[in-house]
């Protein structure tokens, strides 16, 4: 497909086989295998975002990361260089449809049920050697979590996976429906996805079906799945900085301000994490890395190491309550520069959750925010607790919308 005819496609994803053009270069999107890059893969990919893009890096709220601004005549050697890492799949459809996330602390955490990353690798094979699969939609996305310290099963998938017990609880939409084995797993998790293209028409997400089609579902996924009694947590816990997990197993949460970490970033932090010991770097949908640590001096020199090269390590940091998309001029869609306006509000004090965004669309948070500024020819609409999708009660310029937070 070329790339004019892929812009022309609804509801599709940027992937590494199919980069989405964007306002600074062709966007490309790579996604981890069981969500955790080694250190010599982080090392090549801020390498290549060096070399072929414009430096600038993005972890995304599906637990992946993004080089921006390729130029359109280096994406063959982007490729080239994922493929001898590893990283490319074998189309663009398998890239697409590999949506899985993964809970970020999965055979590291000693309170998790168990290690769910045979699980995700099972399911990705099984995805990747169906070709009925591969009509998914892009945004069609598995969650599959072992519960324990950080949790992900509170993010937004439409088929989740979870250790309960002995079991695996399993979700689609926001509804937990019922249970199978561990084994049987990752069979389930394709049988819902087949069902719900039996029955999706023009629905990307189980979240857009009519309830009918949900109830239809729901009820060919029963007929598989033991009863679950649910008591599972809705909101993931997002925890940043040292994590005592207990039995001697330390881990840090390291965030990226807007989730952008910049190429000699990267390389910075891999440097200090080889040096550390740490073999690998794991992504949450919160856009926050988790790496384990030796113990827990070694962790405490990574937090003081990472903040050191710009990054957030204190769960108390303002910037953690502002979400913003890139805008312009990184985002054609946008007429506002969100994150210049972003990084002068994060000077501010302020206890409310913000969400700056370049459009209507809001990329950057779909859940309501307490103050939500979304550009418009320019300027900002204001909505007060709803998202970039509501009605603004005012139109304003930046610098008025940083006067809202004195009010
Ligand atoms: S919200 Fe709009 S401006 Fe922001 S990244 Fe998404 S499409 Fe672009």
């Amino acid at each position: 497909m070329s790339l004019a005819a892929a812009i022309k496609m609804r509801g599709w994803c940027p992937g590494s086989l199919r980069p989405m053009p964007s306002g600074d270069g062709l966007l490309a999107r790579v996604r981890p295998w069981c969500g955790a890059f080694s250190l010599d893969e982080a090392r090549g990919l801020a390498d290549l975002a060096e070399r072929l893009g414009n430096g600038h890096i993005d972890f995304t709220r599906r637990a992946n990361l993004q080089i921006r601004g390729v130029r359109e005549e280096r994406v063959g050697d982007l490729q080239a260089a994922l493929a001898a890492f590893g990283l490319l799949d074998r189309d663009a459809q398998i890239e697409a449809g590999r949506n899985i996330m993964v809970g970020p602390l999965a055979g590291i955490d000693p309170v998790e049920r168990l290690d769910v990353r045979p699980i995700a690798r099972t399911l990705v094979r099984l995805l990747a050697s169906d070709a009925a699969l591969h009509d998914l939609p892009s945004k069609f996305a598995f969650l599959v979590d072992g519960g324990g310290r950080v949790s992900i099963a509170g993010e937004r998938a439409d088929v989740s996976l979870r250790a309960a017990g002995s079991a695996i609880a399993v979700g689609i939409g926001a509804e937990w429906i019922g249970s199978t084995s561990l084994d049987n797993a990752a069979r389930v998790a394709v049988e819902a996805a087949r069902a719900f293209l039996g029955i999706a028409r023009n629905c990307n997400r189980v979240r857009e079906l009519p309830a009918d089609r949900f109830a239809e579902l729901r009820s060919a996924m029963l007929a598989m799945l033991r009863p679950f009694d649910g008591g599972l947590p809705s909101v993931s816990t997002r925890p940043l900085g040292v994590l005592a997990l207990g039995a001697e197993k330390v881990a840090v949460g390291i965030a990226a301000p807007f989730g952008r970490i910049e190429a000699q970033q990267l390389h910075r932090l891999v440097a200090i994490l080889d040096k550390a010991g740490a073999s690998d770097i794991r992504l949450s949908p919160w856009r926050t890395l988790y790496v384990e640590a030796r113990d827990r001096v070694t962790a405490c020199m990574l937090v003081e190491a990472a903040d050191a090269i710009g990054l957030v390590v204190d769960d108390a940091n303002p910037i953690l309550r502002i979400d913003a998309c890139p805008g312009a001029p990184a985002c054609r869609s946008s007429s506002v520069d969100t994150r210049d306006l972003a990084v002068l509000l994060a000077r501010r004090k302020f206890d409310r959750t913000i969400h700056i965004s370049g459009c209507a669309k809001g990329c950057a948070r779909s859940e309501p925010a307490e103050l939500v500024l979304v550009g418009e020819h320019g300027r900002y609409g204001v909505v007060r607790n709803g998202t970039a999708r509501s009605m603004p009660e005012r139109i304003v310029d930046a610098g008025q919308a940083r006067a809202l937070l004195d009010v």
